[in-house]
């Protein structure tokens, strides 16, 4: 099959010293120390071999992440800027959907001819993190696309327990390759669920709701926070066309901080005009900027307000912890989209028109050109890229 592989020099910096368990399994805990140099290269590899609970999957559509992004983009010295756990050479792409073409011996739900999505953090089940229900915590995780075979190619496996059907999204959309599009975009709206709902304990309807950074992350906590009926939206964004993606997608108003900034005003202050001095219940940092959003997230806590922090950043930010207290407010960090109900709840909602991804899609690409969409990622003016396998 064809796939995409992703290569880089294993060259640790200093001061870094790579663990034991780190030399052992050639597997970076954070790639950002460890591999240098990123090349990305078209191969022919080997079909998968299909184990008993192995779903086998011709790949649809794949959407390009910020974190394949961050992959091929280096810092001054070379190293890859992505920071979560990689283990090179990868087949990279993990937000994913396809067509079952084979299914293991013991596979009991999933048959071929079915389309199916798939969550990408690939728990043991079995660990303590695992069996208290957080899945996304668990210290033997893999990611698709990162230290597990990724889903830029022609076939990809996944155990029965990540699938997910999504007959009903292509029904809906009636076409199975833009439903299977869509049903790309699982992934991406499945962090910021777990993020808002699972994690955070949710909002109420009728909240106010601040969302910084109108990337996939970001639209998607747009999307969920217009569905669970939040009386305000603003967003922001330091592209232009990111805002306006924003509002297209829900949000009521967006906002270029820079532009802001240079009339005299902030975020915050936005946020305290537009909701009457009260402050936002539930604020998203998808910005992966928390050096810059923190001063404006932290003035804008509503009594009892909520903090999730999505956005992955190298930086330390400056936070000052005492409006917490005043507040009463909380941050809750949150990784991933696995367990939690995640998969399943945005598929019904989905499905039954509650929520309307379709616009996040601004550019798609065939799977010849997959280079060339993960080279376009690096200008940040998309909604999501999606590739076509
Ligand atoms: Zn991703
Ligand atoms: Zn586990």
């Amino acid at each position: 099959m064809k796939a995409l592989v992703l290569e880089a020099d294993w060259d640790p910096r200093h001061p870094y010293r790579p663990t034991a368990a780190e030399l052992a399994s050639q597997k970076a805990t954070i790639a950002s120390e460890v591999w240098r140099h990123p090349r990305l290269r078209m191969a022919t590899l080997p079909d998968p071999e299909v184990g008993p609970h192995d779903v086998l999957i011709r790949v649809r559509a794949v959407g390009v992440c910020g974190s394949d992004t961050h992959c091929l983009e280096t810092d001054p010295e070379g190293y890859i800027l992505f920071s979560g756990p990689t283990r090179l050479p990868v087949v990279l792409g993990h937000e994913y959907s396809g067509e079952v073409v084979a299914v293991g011996s013991a596979v009991r739900d999933i048959a071929p001819g079915q389309l199916v999505a798939c969550e990408g953090m690939l728990y043991c089940g079995v660990c303590e993190a695992c069996r208290r229900g957080q899945p996304n915590q668990c210290p033997r995780l893999e990611m698709v696309g990162f230290s597990a075979p990724g889903a830029y190619a022609e076939l990809i496996t996944a155990h029965e327990r990540h699938c997910f059907r999504v007959d009903g999204i292509a029904d809906r959309y009636g076409d199975v390759q833009l439903g299977l599009d869509i049903a790309a975009l699982i992934e991406p709206i499945a962090c910021p669920f777990n993020g808002m709902f699972v994690a955070a304990g949710g909002m109420l309807p009728g909240s106010h709701v601040a969302v910084y950074g109108c990337g996939p992350i970001g639209l998607g906590a747009v999307l969920l926070a217009r569905a669970a009926g939040a009386a305000t939206v603003v967003a922001f964004d330091i592209s232009n066309e990111r805002c306006e993606l924003a509002t297209a997608m829900g949000a009521d108003t967006a906002y270029n901080p820079i532009e802001l900034a240079e009339a005299g005003s902030s975020p915050a202050e936005v946020v305290r005009e537009l909701t009457g001095g009260w402050g936002a219940d539930m604020q998203i940092e998808a910005a992966g900027a928390a050096h810059a959003t923190m001063p404006e997230i932290e003035k804008s806590f509503a009594p009892a307000g909520k903090m999730v922090y999505l956005g992955r950043t190298g930086m330390k930010p400056p936070v000052m912890l005492d409006v917490l207290m005043s507040s009463s407010g909380s941050i809750t960090g949150a990784r991933g989209h696995a367990g939690g109900g995640c998969f399943p709840a945005i598929i019904r909602m989905i499905e039954r028109g509650i929520i309307d991804p379709a616009p996040m899609i601004t550019s798609r690409f065939p799977f010849d050109g997959v280079i060339q969409a993960i080279e376009r990622s690096c200008l940040r003016v998309d909604g999501k890229i999606m590739v076509q396998v």
